[in-house]
């Protein structure tokens, strides 16, 4: 029969072509358009729009394996009740990525369990669903895998990873006083990335601070004015959220005005100032 051998040869040449997703719907495909009588256009368009597909979600299947976020965190789930001194409005027009066609940076600024991490993955989540290369790390990881590259003579391969994506986060700065050579790292990633491509960092330290990360404060002066040329800052204040439901479940078992006295909460509602010092924070 003509009309098989034309079917085989169809299917050859999409084997040939990589177009799997095509070759298993063609079949179906094609008694779709013999029953609702589709042109020769609507059936191709629906056939390569069943390839589209399929290459987007691959690719977005390998957006997701490089960014590595370390939670599946949406920006949705984020309860911005909970967290007053959160601009809701600021992240809202964040979470339309326009902020990555400037090359903006965003900086969360906080004591540890109010929700930094969460919002910088919310971000980084959105920017993968967009179609964007993203990248997560710890500020630590960084640090180890630039130690590492050095050892190994692969820098500037590595340094390619941090300066390639569109988005990288930067988690946890702050925790870990850097010495001179991880201090050097990172400011290459910064300058690498400055006016090109947008990075999101979180920290527990105010800025006026964070010259106790760095053993050179000309290094974290140089830093800064980089990363805050063209930046959004979000001071956030308030009490750890893990801290706020385990005290609000507390409260639920014992009464509002039981006996706490077996409750270690994490408090902290006083604005981060440049002049804080880091130790309230740690
Ligand atoms: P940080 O990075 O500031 O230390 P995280 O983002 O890791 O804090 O948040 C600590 C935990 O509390 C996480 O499990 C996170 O999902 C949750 N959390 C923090 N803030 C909120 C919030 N406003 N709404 C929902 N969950 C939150
Ligand atoms: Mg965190």
């Amino acid at each position: 029969m003509i009309e098989d051998s034309i079917y085989q040869k169809l299917r050859s040449h999409l084997g040939y072509l990589h177009l799997s997703a095509t070759a298993l719907a063609l079949s179906s495909e094609l008694d779709y358009a013999k029953e609702k009588n589709l042109s020769h256009t609507a059936f191709l368009e629906r056939l390569l729009g069943i390839e589209v597909e399929a290459a987007i979600g691959r690719r977005q299947i390998i957006l997701e394996n490089i960014a590595a976020l370390p939670a599946p965190w949406r920006l949705s789930d984020f309860d911005f009740d909970a967290q007053p001194s959160i601009d809701k409005k600021m992240v809202n027009e964040l979470s339309t990525l326009r902020f990555l066609e400037d090359a903006t940076n965003v900086m969360f600024i906080g004591p540890p369990g109010v929700g930094k991490t969460m919002l910088a993955i919310g971000l980084a989540r959105a920017s993968i669903d967009a179609g964007y290369r993203t990248y997560y790390t710890t500020a630590a990881d960084l640090v180890a895998k630039c130690h590492k590259a050095a050892l190994e003579g692969k820098w500037s391969s590595v340094m390619r990873n941090y300066a390639t994506p569109k988005l990288l986060i930067i988690d946890e700065m702050g925790y870990l006083p850097l010495a001179s050579e991880a201090a050097a790292a990172l400011f290459q990633v910064i300058t690498t990335r400055y006016l090109k491509s947008s990075t999101i960092l979180t920290t527990n330290l105010s800025v006026g601070a964070w010259g106790k990360i760095f053993d050179d404060p000309m290094v974290a002066a140089a830093m800064l004015d980089r990363l805050l040329h063209r930046s959004v800052v979000f001071n956030i204040e308030g009490e750890s959220y893990r801290m706020r439901s385990h005290r609000e479940r507390y409260e639920r078992l014992v009464g509002k005005g039981g006996d706490k006295k077996n409750l270690t909460t994490y408090s902290s509602n006083k604005p981060i100032s440049p002049n804080h010092s880091t130790e309230e924070f740690q």
